[in-house]
């Protein structure tokens, strides 16, 4: 039997939604009426209005981006200069701190509690001494899984007098509401949204911010004037004219494998399982560089940290049921080897 390459490193989706008859006849159906000798529209209007209405905010209120990637990116040229503060609660996505550092900012940490509980006390207090330019929060955390609901969020909104950035994701995996209504009253609010996890579409690069207007239209003054091209466009715009069809494909078996996966390991000795709200689960293991090196010879690859609070730490990304038992079947005879 031919094995495939498995990997689970990167939270991307198992789901191809090009393959799906309906979004693939959209999809190619765009694709022949796309004149490629024209620039691509540089705000990409039709899939900023396809996306507003996904999210229910005004289509003046979305950016739409090379990857979420990008966004993150603006909104540090946009509101950083040098030896300005950036706000982290930690661990999370490497992005933030490399993007600020690059830009010579001050990036401070504040360390989860024990058990990689987030602390919203510690890190309102430190937005409350430090009134830090920009403060992102991960919700859902990566790589954690872990997320606060929209209260604390808005806690954290109140205390800030700039700008709060809610990293979003993974937001379609935790069946919690979006944090955007809260725009409205919290001018300093910027979410981070992509097609590249719920909707499988990570080699398109399609990411977006949603604020409002005003440090929208701040944002786009920064980015490459066609930052998105005409292919990821027009596949963008076909996944959300099917997105109830393909959330409704996507997440339901990734939630039931994250929860198989979750319930087989939780009871073997030498393993912590951390809960999840997204599409992939961290555990501590005994010896990290053992068990990655145990399931890459079982052709599995999966995301180990060389950050001294993840140590032991793998993260992995929840596919299908079939992938789950694989996994399980590896790191359980591993975890043996320690008890
Ligand atoms: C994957 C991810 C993103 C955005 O990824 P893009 O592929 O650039 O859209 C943003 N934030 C977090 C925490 C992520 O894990």
């Amino acid at each position: 039997e031919i094995q495939e390459h498995t990997i689970i490193n990167a939270n991307e989706s198992p789901y191809n939604i090009l393959d799906f008859p309906s979004v693939r006849e959209d999809f190619l159906k765009g694709l022949a009426e796309l004149k490629s000798y024209r620039y691509p529209d540089p705000f990409a209007e039709d899939l900023r209005k396809a996306l507003a209405e996904y999210v229910q905010c005004r289509p003046g209120q979305i950016l739409a981006t090379n990857g979420g990637d990008e966004t993150i990116s603006l909104i540090l040229n946009t509101f950083i200069n040098p030896g300005d503060t950036v706000l982290v609660h930690t661990p999370t996505f490497d992005i933030y701190g490399i993007d600020a550092t690059v830009l010579g900012a001050r990036v401070v940490h504040v360390p989860d509690d024990d058990g990689y509980c987030r602390n919203a006390e510690k890190l309102q207090q430190a937005i409350a001494d430090m009134q830090p330019k920009v403060t992102f929060v991960c919700n859902p955390n990566n790589p954690t899984g872990s997320i606060w609901p929209v209260s604390v969020i808005e806690t954290l909104l109140q205390t800030a007098d700039n700008i709060v950035v809610v990293d979003e994701a993974y937001l379609e995996f935790s069946g919690q509401d979006s944090v955007i209504p809260l725009m409205e009253t919290y001018d300093n609010l910027i979410v981070i949204r992509t097609l590249s996890k719920a909707f499988g579409l990570a080699g398109c690069r399609v990411g977006y911010g949603v604020a409002q207007k005003e440090v929208i239209d701040a944002l786009g003054l920064t980015k490459l004037v066609y930052n998105l091209n005409i292919l990821s466009q027009n596949a963008a715009l076909a996944a959300m004219d099917y997105a109830d069809e393909i959330l409704a494909h996507n997440i339901p078996p990734t939630l039931a494998a994250r929860q198989h996966f979750m319930d087989a390991l939780k009871d073997v000795p030498n393993l912590t399982v951390y809960p999840s709200a997204t599409n992939f689960v961290l555990v501590r293991v005994p010896d990290g560089p053992a068990m990655v090196k145990a399931l890459h010879d079982a052709d599995i690859c999966v995301r180990s940290y060389k950050a001294a609070d993840l140590k032991n730490c793998l993260r992995i990304t929840i596919t299908t049921d079939d992938v789950v038992r694989r996994v399980v079947a590896v790191m359980t005879e591993e975890a043996k080897k320690y008890a």
